[in-house]
């Protein structure tokens, strides 16, 4: 049984597969067209004109992406149960969490600012590291799971729509304001969101979208 798997390893280890007769890739900076090869794991095909990279097959990719999307849903689950900010004044002491900030913005009478960080902070991450995961942990064992196209679809339209960055940024401009009135702290929300901003990057970056879905067309037959 090792064998066999290990023998399957070695197969889904190159890429890009053949998907049934000639394939081309042009170069994303000088145009020239180029008949697509297979690459072993850890080099990159270039462009024979301008020498740019067309593709890579990055090392361990998979397993790079799948855990990285794994602790960055490990940590949005500490980020969204811990506050971001502690803040005391005149014996007033509050605790602004994520939901929290989206709920005083509704009630503020600013109810799409509200859903907005809830969508672009709370939904648009969970997708992208649940979809990543979901997609790319059957990959490993060279299976995929159902619908696993269709979730790979939301998970790439959901990238540029991941903005926990921004409300990181947001909360330190607001800290800069309120330091002068209040004692704030930085709470485990904050330092986790920054974990889960760079395993979010990290899992996007270890594989190559071109890749994702070869490899999702070869488990698939
Ligand atoms: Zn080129």
């Amino acid at each position: 049984m090792i064998r066999g798997f290990n023998r399957r390893w070695r197969a889904l280890a190159a890429w890009p597969r053949p998907r049934g007769g000639t394939r081309y890739s042009a170069c994303h900076f000088c145009d020239t067209l180029h008949e697509v090869e297979t690459v072993a794991e850890g080099d990159a095909a270039r462009c024979t004109r301008c020498g740019a990279v067309l593709y890579q097959n990055r090392r361990a990719s998979l397993t790079r992406a799948a855990a990285f999307s794994l602790a960055a849903l490990l940590a949005m689950v500490v980020m969204h149960s811990f506050p971001f900010l502690v803040m005391d004044a005149a014996s007033l002491r509050r605790n602004l969490t994520l939901f929290g900030a989206a709920w005083s913005l509704s009630q503020e009478g600013m109810p799409e600012l509200g859903l907005a960080v809830i969508v672009f902070t709370v939904i648009a991450p969970f997708v992208l590291a649940g979809g990543m995961l979901y997609v790319t942990m059957p990959l490993i064992f060279g299976r995929s799971m159902p619908h696993a196209r269709m979730v790979a679809k939301w998970m790439y339209m959901s990238e540029p729509w991941n903005m926990a960055e921004v409300f990181l940024l947001g909360v330190l401009v607001s800290l800069l304001k309120i330091a002068k009135l209040a004692d704030v702290e930085f709470g485990i929300g904050f330092w986790a969101c920054g974990v889960v901003m760079v395993c979010m990057a990290a899992a996007v970056a270890g594989i190559d979208r071109e890749e994702l879905w070869d490899r999702l067309e070869v488990a698939e037959t």
